[in-house]
């Protein structure tokens, strides 16, 4: 089954299904709950796959679920939704309102759990009908937002076996009907940093005999940013921005210590693995300069997600399959960070956006408690991801050389 047929068993298949997909996503709105407290949520989704006759497999902290449908020898593709929703307060006006004070699906995960069970029921049909030719791993994954449910999920053997991997997400800018396409990276990194600088202290008439440590603290929050702007690809668009800074108490005493704080962003993959290191050693050389001790703590966020161009090849042969010609168009690498970048460390894959926005509605951007989509992305969601998994697993061939040339 190919092309215009897979289009005429989806439109019978929604014309059965929207509905009832309209009324789950309207449910989880209802009921948000934050990042590895989806327990009513993982209930709801469970529930309903194991009526469709699969067999789900909640993860050990009992949010966020695994389901295999299809089985065999043959090629295994990955289809993942993220289940959780924001510390936000839900602003709307709609009879599905968030009922939890301070809880919003805001960044539009309830649309994308909804999309990924719809295509869940429809590949459950496929499956049944002997027409899956490989198996599709069904990821519902908690914890999008906190960030570290991908990671939760690869500690559990979530994508051990899985040639590849999609997903997307909800984007306001984009018309619905429409799919965001691109290769390469497509989110960005942002990390996190804190420098303690520490030296013996003294008075500020004999800095010579001391650390002059505030001076020396200067030194760093000024140098580190135009050091690596002279050290790494400009191309990377690393920065390097100081949010905090701390030190001393009287004017005419040098500290013994002090702090700065700031974050890393980072649109290149090969760049946000270099930074660390580099800034390591920067941050000694400077303070080495001026006599003080510095530590650094660096804490990782998410790398950015980098699409695979054969991936995105596959994601864009599916939309136009099941959404019809001119459903694909560009879009822009954005500065948000996203924890599907876990995945594409390890398997390839691709992200893409769809489209939420009525044709002559409102934008309102996600992560504001005035976020809403209009709910026709559901079947569209649907048709891209149901299409996409049997492209890929039609489409055996590259995945191979991929993973060779990975090796
Ligand atoms: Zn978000
Ligand atoms: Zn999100």
């Amino acid at each position: 089954m190919r092309g215009r047929e897979l289009r005429g068993e989806l439109d019978a298949f929604l014309a059965e299904i929207e509905q009832e997909l309209v009324a789950f996503r309207r449910d989880l709105h209802m009921h948000p709950e934050l990042a590895f407290a989806e327990y009513r949520t993982t209930q709801r989704i469970a529930d309903r796959l194991t009526a469709a006759g699969l067999t789900p497999s909640v993860l050990p902290r009992g949010t966020g679920l695994i389901c295999d449908v299809g089985s065999g020898d043959g090629p295994t593709v990955a289809l993942r939704a993220d289940i959780d929703a924001l510390p936000l307060q839900d602003e709307k006006d709609v009879s599905y309102r968030s009922t939890v004070p301070g809880a919003c699906h805001a960044c539009g995960h309830d649309v994308h759990t909804t999309v990924l069970l719809g295509t869940s029921l429809f590949l459950a049909q496929q499956a049944a009908a002997g027409l899956l030719p490989g198996r599709v791993r069904l990821i519902f994954q908690p914890a999008e937002e906190l960030p570290g449910g991908a990671l939760e999920v690869m500690a559990h053997g979530g994508i051990s076996g899985v040639d590849r991997i999609f997903g997307l997400h909800c984007d306001p800018r984009v018309d619905v009907g429409q799919l965001g396409l691109r290769s390469g990276p497509i989110t960005s990194a942002c990390d996190k940093i804190v420098v303690r600088v520490s030296g013996p202290g003294g008075h500020t008439a004999r800095p010579h005999l001391t650390a002059d440590l505030v001076f020396a603290l200067a030194k760093i929050l000024t140098e580190l940013p135009a050091a690596l702007s002279r050290r790494i690809d400009p191309r990377s668009s690393l920065s390097l921005v100081w949010g905090r800074v701390e030190a001393g108490s009287a004017a005419n005493a040098i500290p013994d210590d002090g702090i700065a704080e700031g974050t890393i962003r980072c649109l290149d993959e090969n760049a946000w693995h270099a930074a660390p290191d580099l800034i390591k050693a920067l941050l000694e050389s400077v303070a080495g300069a001026y006599g003080v001790e510095a530590v650094m703590d660096y804490t990782r966020g998410v790398p950015p997600v980098v699409n695979d161009e054969v991936s995105v090849e596959m994601l864009a042969e599916a939309a136009e399959r099941a959404l019809g010609a001119g459903a694909v168009v560009p879009t822009q690498q954005s500065l948000g960070g996203e924890d599907f970048a876990w995945y594409l460390e390890s398997i390839p894959g691709a992200f893409a956006r769809l489209g939420t926005r009525s044709p002559d509605g409102v934008t309102y951007d996600i992560h504001q408690g005035t976020f809403d989509v209009d709910e026709k992305a559901i079947a569209m969601g649907v048709r891209v991801m149901a299409a996409t998994a049997l492209t890929a697993l039609w489409d055996v061939g590259p995945i191979d050389s991929i993973s060779n040339a990975m090796a």
